[in-house]
């Protein structure tokens, strides 16, 4: 058996936190904790929310290659360590929870991870799922439902793609492309 880097992905609002919560109760994974020069926020601590780090401390790890990917939101940088998560690799298999350009990115990086892009059955049940989010007003839900489009037409360079339409069944397709790739030569 091997340790493999898993990067489980798609459109926000597709499912992927519920699907990987429920695989981590049935097995143990690593989970990376990423890098940011944002501000903690109340209650986030180090190292466990994220590692909070100076953007002079982040430049200089972009230019040693220290992330396996990495990306700017709301004038922040976010990235994913490249060393937290091979030392993690030692002992487990490792997953990320990313979206569909880090997913990418960090395929460019490390070629040997495992990419699994989670689809909606069709656009009608994603907007259904954005819209049924209290949080999002129409416009949100609108941009959220066109950058879907662009991330679901990445599909095709991803390893595997599961339909999260029923959530059991999804959880069981993961689990087993998991179990498939662990026990691969
Ligand atoms: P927040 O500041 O609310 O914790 O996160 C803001 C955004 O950064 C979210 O969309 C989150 O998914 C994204 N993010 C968090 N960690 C990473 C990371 O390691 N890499 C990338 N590319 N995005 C991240």
């Amino acid at each position: 058996m091997r340790n493999v880097l898993f990067v489980v992905s798609g459109p926000s609002g597709v499912g992927k936190g519920t699907v990987v919560k429920r695989l981590l109760c049935r097995k143990r994974f690593a989970l990376s904790v990423s890098c940011t020069t944002r501000p903690p926020r109340a209650g986030e601590e180090e190292g466990k929310a994220y590692f909070f780090v100076t953007r002079e401390k982040f430049e200089a790890e972009i230019e040693r290659g220290g992330f396996l990917e990495y990306d700017e939101h709301f004038g922040n940088y976010y990235g994913t360590p490249r060393a937290f998560v091979e030392e993690r690799l030692k002992e487990s298999s490792v997953l990320l929870e990313i979206d569909v350009v880090g997913a990418l990115n960090v395929k460019k990086s490390y070629p040997k991870a495992v990419l699994v892009l989670l689809v909606p059955p069709d656009e009608e049940t994603l907007k259904e799922r954005l819209k049924g989010r209290d949080s999002e007003s129409d416009e949100e839900v609108s941009n959220r439902l066109s950058r879907a489009k662009f991330e679901l037409g990445q599909a095709e360079k991803f390893d595997y793609v599961v339909v999260n339409g029923d959530l059991d069944t999804a959880e069981r397709e993961l689990f087993e492309i998991i179990s498939k790739e662990e026990n691969a030569e």
